[in-house]
């Protein structure tokens, strides 16, 4: 009897892992269809400087459109663009559209509005690198000083020599550079003042209890005050609450990006949105005036 169990449950898995092989499988030609079809697009979630008030920059978030008006998430179709290679396409034509988009918006509305986008390790591996930034902003007219490309701290287990060259020569094209889930990886801190980085993002995981929690707060006001004294700007992820973005405050965070201020947009969104951002930012700083 158990021995027929376990033989049932071994069959339940070994069908649940065929699916899930069978899934990947299909998502990836899709993945390539909907590539070749031009049928990805980019949304842009902005990052707000709280000191100033103002909008800082947006992170461009990749977005795959189904037919029926839903989207499939990024943490399901990223991986499986990893895997198979797609990424490194995909990642191109991400970065071009954007520094495209972001450009128009910054001419049309006179914003000098940071643009940064997520590098995988994948892409690293496939060859992206100086000269792939080069022709992009060339063509797309976008200053790299203007772009930050994020990458995560995986990538920095790899080899220590090969993955700092990479790094300096795609710093020495102007972008700047970005720790993404920063405190979410394995790799010791000593790889900040090696490796050119300019900016942390710590993850969402640290901020959504740093009003409730002590630890949390402890923690962040730990990785700020490294930051200050290696020059590293940082940006909080994930804000959704007043009361984080309180406590954020508190601490001397400069920089914050979630719900709280705005979901990722559609381009049109996005313009929309900066134009009613401007307008109460303005009135808010011409309120402090007369006050
Ligand atoms: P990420 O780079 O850490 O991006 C931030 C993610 O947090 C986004 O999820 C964003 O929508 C979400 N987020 C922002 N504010 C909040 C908030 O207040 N609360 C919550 N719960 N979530 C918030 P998204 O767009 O689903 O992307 C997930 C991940 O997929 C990204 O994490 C990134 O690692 C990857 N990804 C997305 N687009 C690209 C891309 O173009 N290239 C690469 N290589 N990876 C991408
Ligand atoms: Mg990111
Ligand atoms: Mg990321
Ligand atoms: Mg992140």
């Amino acid at each position: 009897k158990a021995k027929e169990a376990g033989r049932n449950q071994y069959h339940f898995f070994a069908q649940e892992m065929q699916q899930q092989v069978n899934r990947r499988v299909e998502l990836e030609q899709h993945l390539r269809v909907a590539l070749e079809h031009k049928k990805l697009t980019v949304h842009y979630q902005p990052i707000i400087d709280i000191v100033t008030g103002q909008l800082y920059g947006v992170e461009a978030l990749m977005r795959w459109p189904t037919d029926f008006g839903q989207y499939i998430s990024p943490a399901e179709f990223i991986p499986v663009a990893e895997e198979s290679g797609l990424i490194a396409p995909l990642g191109e034509w991400l970065l071009g559209q954007a520094c495209g988009d972001i450009r128009r918006l910054n001419k049309a509305i006179g914003l000098n509005c940071y643009l940064t986008v997520n590098v995988s390790s994948q892409q690293y591996r496939l060859g992206f690198n100086a000269t792939i930034i080069k022709q992009i902003m060339q063509q797309s007219g976008f200053h790299p000083e203007n772009l930050t490309l994020e990458i995560t701290e995986s990538i920095l287990l790899e080899d220590d020599k090969a993955v700092t060259e990479w790094l300096q020569s795609l710093r020495a094209t102007g972008v700047n550079l970005a720790i993404d889930d920063f405190g979410t990886g394995y790799s010791s801190l000593s790889y900040l003042k090696r490796f050119p980085i300019n900016t942390l993002k710590i993850d969402r995981g640290f901020i959504q209890d740093i009003d409730q929690n002590q630890d949390a707060a402890v923690l962040v006001n730990a990785i700020l005050s490294m930051a200050k004294s290696l020059s590293l700007k940082v940006i909080a992820e994930g804000v959704e609450q007043q009361g984080q973005l309180d406590s954020l405050k508190n601490l001397g965070c400069q920089y914050v990006q979630g719900y709280l201020y705005a979901k990722p947009m559609a381009i049109e969104g996005l313009i929309e949105w900066v134009e009613r951002f401007t307008l109460i930012s303005e009135r808010t700083c011409h309120k402090l005036w007369l006050d």
